[in-house]
């Protein structure tokens, strides 16, 4: 794992000289080890955060104030109950974390914190939380945007949600030796509300789910259609829309 501007590699005294600078902005990623369908490594969500970053840190200029914190690799992943290979925690401690982190980074004398977070079940809670730090605190905080448009079918973009061909074609660019395809396989969420109006998110009407209860294999999307040419230029469609929000902020 690479070092570079990671706060964990510094010492007091480079943290301090670091939170000095007003326009400093630390990164805080956080991710899931959770199943990732069959042909998948668990640390998916942790590890596609941490390429995110490698990439979009080679967009950066040399002096650009940018920090990144110890990343929260455990998330909120209850919806992935029951599939080995799923470490949850609850919305409660996850807000915890959060809160403890950025309120110790305050006490440093960090003021300005973007959230990247690469799990889709973490959302709500960052949400709430980024909220309260807002009310209750002297940081700025935000959440950034990693979801950049893609040419994936209208089907694979709404209901491709987990592990499918989008996530599939990100880890076959990074790390092809952890994807088995030979077990990649295609389940869909849709078929239980085909009209469309009712879906896990961005419908006229969602509802709370479950994984086991749309997927045997843990796969939601169609990763058999997944390629590391796709996985290379989505990667740095990513870089490029967060180097953009970077730039905004400093
Ligand atoms: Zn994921």
């Amino acid at each position: 794992m690479s070092l570079e501007r990671q706060l964990l590699s510094m010492t007091p005294v480079q943290i301090a000289d670091a939170a000095r600078d007003p326009k400093s902005l630390v990164l805080l990623p956080t991710g899931a080890i959770e199943q990732h369908g069959p042909h998948l490594p668990i640390g998916v969500d942790s590890l596609l955060g941490h390429a995110f970053l490698k990439r979009v840190l080679t967009r950066l200029d040399n002096n650009d104030p940018v920090w990144i914190a110890p990343p929260i690799l455990v998330g909120k992943s209850n919806e992935h109950d029951g599939f080995p290979g799923t470490l949850s925690i609850s919305a409660e401690s996850l807000r915890d974390q959060m809160l403890g982190t950025v309120q110790q980074l305050e006490q440093w004398g960090f003021r300005r914190i973007a959230v990247l977070n690469t799990h889709g079940g973490n959302s709500p809670v960052l949400r709430t939380t980024a909220l309260e730090i807002a009310q209750t605190t002297t940081v700025e905080i935000g959440i950034l945007s990693s979801h950049p448009a893609t040419e994936l079918s209208e089907r694979e973009e709404r209901f491709g949600i987990h592990a499918g061909q989008y996530e599939t074609s990100l880890m076959l660019a990074i790390h092809p030796e952890l994807v088995d395809r030979k077990k990649a396989d295609c389940h869909w969420i849709d078929e239980r509300f085909p009209a469309g109006l009712i879906a896990p998110e961005n419908a006229p009407a969602t509802f709370a789910w479950k994984t086991a209860d749309f997927t045997p294999s843990g796969t939601l999307g169609d990763a058999t259609q997944a390629s590391a040419k796709d996985g290379e230029a989505w990667h740095n469609a990513v870089a490029d829309m967060l180097h953009r929000q970077i730039q905004t902020l400093l």
